[in-house]
This record gives structure tokens, C-alpha cells and sequence, in this order.
């Protein structure tokens, strides 16, 4: 039997980083990842391919200064990479330097309206970031104990934040925040690939189309770290390395290819962790980075009361990304698509309207025939070359099940839909890997493979994620504690839900 202060169930980004901002905080830790290698989602890949994830999007610096690793580390985050939205008649659009080119670079009539939509969502995402980088408002004690007057403290921050946008602005920040992001972006833009674009960042992982209320908060909340993509240098490995040299370097025991099977419960507290080889590892506090279902089936329904194993199950977490790697003969440029923009970030969306059709045959359980895309460039250390895409929507409850039809008809429906884009991008092609969210649900425990855990929906964020009565992290018995992609602020490879977890059990745990 080993004793430690927390146990941290699951190495994914979140867990990494939870266990690293405890063990600098003095606790005695212990990480344990259930797969060979610590990641989880993030760096999940098949036979050696690319890794799930291939972009940061809104890493949080302050997440990666609380574990002790430099928030400017250029190195790990690596190079801004530019976007290009995809046409089929292969006038395609770069998005650069805060502007919006045509391929033959001339500057696109859209640019300006473009700039301006951006810079106000930018605004709106700084302070939505605000609420992110801490547990939602509310759940503390009448007292005023000093992490209630830090609440308070940040939520007049907010309220400054917001009187200072001035009056209409701020109206309008009410009004856009709980939109539809398809209306919003049209209230500017006409419908097309600048339109699509901004669409298909918007739905990216949600099992939702661009027409669905809240969706530009799911663009807003990638837009607070400033909408700067970066492809990390020695990709997202690299990433994962450096969470687990800085968890280490915290102190923390990592055990890896470990499951837990049982989460101890004595009298209404936590007491440690049963692993599936039969260890038992005691703590008054441990923090799962699983979801909310699965961490209740480790502790047993059974102390949690009625009402909140209903709020547990009702939970949405349908999945519909797919990840289709693509290996390509060399390092050769793609045709039609300009030496400069070799790396960019390829997105098929061809307008909004595109993606709100992609979405509708998810709502019934099937794949889209006309899918949306992001896809990025890669070369693995091996020296192969891929192209790694992210294939919406692909539900992770297709009717019929993932079978190896259905997997085939995915992979086909994604190289069919580039190479129409991109002409002669199918004879560049040498390999496929294809990962549905079945698949992801298998390997990493994720409900439904879903890209957040649970769906960002405005019925699951803020207070009431992953559910009402569960957001401020704690979780039934005392010195349990969620910590996943499912808490508040939610997934991507950002950090926030981990870290605030823990500075969240910190305080609890006084
Ligand atoms: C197809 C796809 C592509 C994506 N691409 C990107 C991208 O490009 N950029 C981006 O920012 N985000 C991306 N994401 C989202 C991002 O990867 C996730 O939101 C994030 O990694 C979630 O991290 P987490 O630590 O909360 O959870 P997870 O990564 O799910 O970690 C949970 C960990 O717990 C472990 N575990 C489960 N059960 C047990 C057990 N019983 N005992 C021990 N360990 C256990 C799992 O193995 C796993 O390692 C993508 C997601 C998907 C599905």
C-alpha cells in the first residue's frame, strides 16, 4: 500500500497538468494512466501515425506557468500557422497576417469585414477567458473566505471588462454570446468560404451545425487566447512530453499502463484507489480525469444521491469528429496550393450554409457525404509525410455501427472531398488511417469519443458543466474532484479545466 496526498486518475493533458500544479504546491502525487504512453486524447494515435490532435488552438499560458513550464516556450507551442479555406474551383483564400488573400494574392474584398468580425470576437474571447481561468461563479460558502473574495474580485473585473466596451458594444456582446454563430457571421459576411471558415471553427468537435443556438460561443471560446493557431514543433508528443518532465519535475509518480478500477469511498470521503493488477494506493483526495459517468462507475452509483446520478446520465456526449491521416509519398507540394502555404491549416467549408447540410445527417445517426475538413501537413520523425485531417461529422452512434464498410465509405467521402479541391491530391496518397470517436471512446474512455468529454452546449457550460450541482469541480464523496475536458472551461488542448481543478481542491481540501 503507498500513500500519497492526491491521486490523479488519467495522464491525459488535463490530468498532466492537474498533478504537476498540485505537486508543485507541496502535495505528494501520483499520476496513473490506464495506456502505455500519458496523453490521452491528445497525443492518441494508431501504428505509429499522427496524433489525433494536430493544432493548438488556445493552449492557456497561464495553465502552463502554474506547472512550471515557461508560458513563452516558442519551442513547444511552435510556429502561427496560416488558415486557407478550400474552394473547389481552386481560387482558394489565405488567411495571413490578420488579413484575407486570394491565391493569386491579390487582397479579398471580404478582408475588412472579415478584420473587424474577428477583432470583436477577439475582444468578446478575452473576456470569456476571464471565466475560464477560474472555477464558474457561485458554490462557495456565505463566508467570505478568501477565495470568495477572489470571485468577486474577478467577477468585477468582468464587469469593468464589459462598461468599458461601452454601451452598445456591450449589448451586443449579450446578444452574440448565446447566438447562433451562422447569423451572426452572416450579419457581416456574405455566405462562402471566409463565412465557412469561421462556421466550421465554430462547430469543430460539437455535435451541433452552425445554426445551432450558442455556437459562437464555442468560436469566442477559442478566440481567447487571441485566434492564434500554432502547430507545436515536434508535434502534439512533444507537448505531452513536456507536461510530463514538468509533472515530474513536480515530484509526482507516474505510473502508466495502470488501470483504476475502483475509486475508495469510506463514510462519505475518498480513500485512495484500487488499480486493476491490485494495488491499492491511499489518498484523501483524488482527482479523475474522466468523465463524469465513467468516474461514477469507479466509485459505485451508490454515493451519489438520486437526483444527481439522473443529471450524471443525462449528460450529452455524442461524438462526430473523425480523424482520417492520410500518408502521402513525399514532401512534395500539393497541386494549386502555393510552396508558402505548404503548412497552413486546410479547411473545406465552403459557407456556412455547407456546414449547416453536413450536420443534418448526423441528427440522424449517419455520416455526412459532404463532410467538413480541417487538415494539416506533418512529418512524423520517421520521416513519413501525412496529412492529418479532422473529418466532421461523423457520429459516433451511426446507425449500423463503425463497420469496416462504413470506415471505408469515411475515408473514400474524405479523399474524394479534398481531391476536389485539390485535383490530383489522390495520386500524392500512398496510405489511410482512419479513427472514429467509437474507436476513441475504446481507447481513452471518453463518452461517445467526444472531443470535450461532453457536449458545449449552453445547457452543459459554466455552472452547469458537465451538470448542475457538479461545475465547481468537487464530486459526492468529500476529496473527490473531476478534473477532465468535461469541467468547466472545458477540452482542446488548453489546460484550464485541469488546472483550475486542482487550485479548486486545493482550497476545498484547507
Ligand atoms: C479527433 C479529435 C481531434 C482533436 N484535435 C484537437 C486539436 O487539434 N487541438 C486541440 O486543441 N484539441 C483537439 N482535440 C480535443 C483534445 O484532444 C481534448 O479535448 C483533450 O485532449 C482532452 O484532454 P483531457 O485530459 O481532459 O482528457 P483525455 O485526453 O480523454 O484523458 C483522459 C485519460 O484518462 C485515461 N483513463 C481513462 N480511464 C482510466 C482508468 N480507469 N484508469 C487510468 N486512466 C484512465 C485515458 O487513457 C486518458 O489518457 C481533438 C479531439 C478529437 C476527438
Amino acid at each position: 500500500m503507498s500513500n500519497y496526498d492526491a491521486i490523479v486518475v488519467g495522464g491525459g493533458i488535463n490530468g498532466l497538468i492537474a498533478g504537476a500544479v498540485l505537486g508543485r504546491k507541496g502535495k505528494k502525487v501520483c499520476i496513473i494512466e490506464k495506456a502505455g504512453s500519458f496523453g490521452g486524447m491528445a497525443s492518441y494515435a494508431v501504428d505509429g501515425g499522427p496524433s489525433l490532435a494536430h493544432a493548438l488552438y488556445n493552449l492557456s499560458p497561464l495553465a502552463l506557468k502554474d506547472t512550471g513550464i515557461d508560458a513563452d516556450h516558442a519551442t513547444l507551442t511552435g510556429q502561427q500557422i496560416d488558415t486557407v479555406s478550400l474552394s473547389s474551383d481552386g481560387n482558394h483564400i489565405a488567411f495571413k497576417e490578420g488579413r484575407v488573400y486570394w491565391n493569386d494574392g491579390t487582397e479579398h474584398p471580404q478582408s475588412q469585414a472579415w478584420r473587424e468580425l474577428t477583432h470583436r470576437l477577439k475582444t468578446y474571447g478575452g473576456l470569456l477567458r476571464q471565466l475560464a481561468e477560474a472555477p464558474p461563479p457561485g458554490g462557495h460558502s456565505a463566508s467570505l473566505s478568501r477565495a470568495r473574495f477572489a470571485e468577486m474580485l474577478r467577477l468585477a473585473k468582468l464587469g469593468v471588462g464589459l462598461k468599458k466596451l461601452g454601451k452598445t458594444e456591450m449589448r451586443r456582446f449579450l446578444q452574440v454570446v448565446l447566438s447562433n454563430v451562422y447569423d451572426i457571421v452572416l450579419d457581416d459576411l456574405p455566405d462562402g468560404p471566409v463565412a465557412g471558415m469561421l462556421a466550421a471553427d465554430a462547430i469543430r468537435g460539437a455535435a451541433t451545425g452552425p445554426r445551432s443556438p450558442g455556437t459562437v460561443f464555442n468560436l469566442i471560446y477559442r478566440l481567447g487566447h487571441g485566434g492564434t493557431i500554432t502547430r507545436p514543433a515536434g508535434g502534439m508528443t512533444a507537448v505531452v512530453d513536456a507536461l510530463v518532465e514538468a509533472a515530474r519535475a513536480a515530484g509526482c509518480t507516474m505510473l502508466h499502463e495502470t488501470e483504476v478500477s475502483r475509486i475508495l469511498v469510506d463514510e462519505d470521503a475518498v480513500t485512495g484507489v484500487l488499480t486493476a493488477d491490485g494495488q491499492t494506493l491511499n489518498a484523501p483526495m483524488v482527482l479523475s480525469n474522466v468523465a463524469s459517468p465513467l468516474t461514477c462507475k469507479l466509485t459505485g452509483p451508490s454515493v451519489f444521491d438520486i437526483e444527481t446520478t439522473r443529471r450524471i446520465r443525462n449528460i450529452r456526449a455524442r461524438g462526430t469528429a473523425a480523424k482520417v491521416n492520410l500518408r502521402l509519398k513525399d514532401a512534395s507540394p500539393l497541386p494549386g496550393l502555393k510552396d508558402e502555404l505548404k503548412g497552413a491549416r486546410l479547411i473545406y467549408a465552403p459557407s456556412a450554409a455547407y456546414v449547416e447540410t453536413a450536420f443534418n445527417p448526423a441528427k440522424y445517426r449517419e455520416m455526412s457525404k459532404a463532410p467538413v475538413i480541417e487538415a494539416i501537413r506533418t512529418e512524423l520523425p520517421d520521416g513519413s509525410h501525412w496529412l492529418s485531417a479532422i473529418v466532421q461529422y461523423a457520429p459516433s452512434d451511426i446507425e449500423g455501427g463503425w463497420t469496416q464498410s462504413a470506415l471505408d465509405q469515411l475515408t473514400q467521402l474524405t479523399i474524394d472531398t479534398l481531391d476536389r479541391a485539390v485535383p490530383g491530391l489522390r495520386d500524392h496518397i500512398v496510405g489511410t488511417q482512419t479513427i472514429t470517436p467509437d474507436q476513441i471512446q475504446a481507447a481513452t474512455g471518453a463518452p461517445g469519443g467526444h472531443w470535450h468529454h461532453a457536449e458545449m452546449s449552453l445547457d452543459q457550460l459554466l455552472t452547469l458543466r458537465p451538470s448542475n450541482g457538479t461545475s465547481r469541480y468537487a464530486f459526492g464523496p468529500k476529496g473527490l474532484f473531476l478534473c477532465g475536458a468535461a469541467t468547466h472551461p472545458g477540452g482542446d488542448v488548453m489546460g484550464l479545466a485541469g488546472r483550475n481543478a486542482a487550485l479548486t481542491a486545493l482550497e476545498a481540501l484547507k
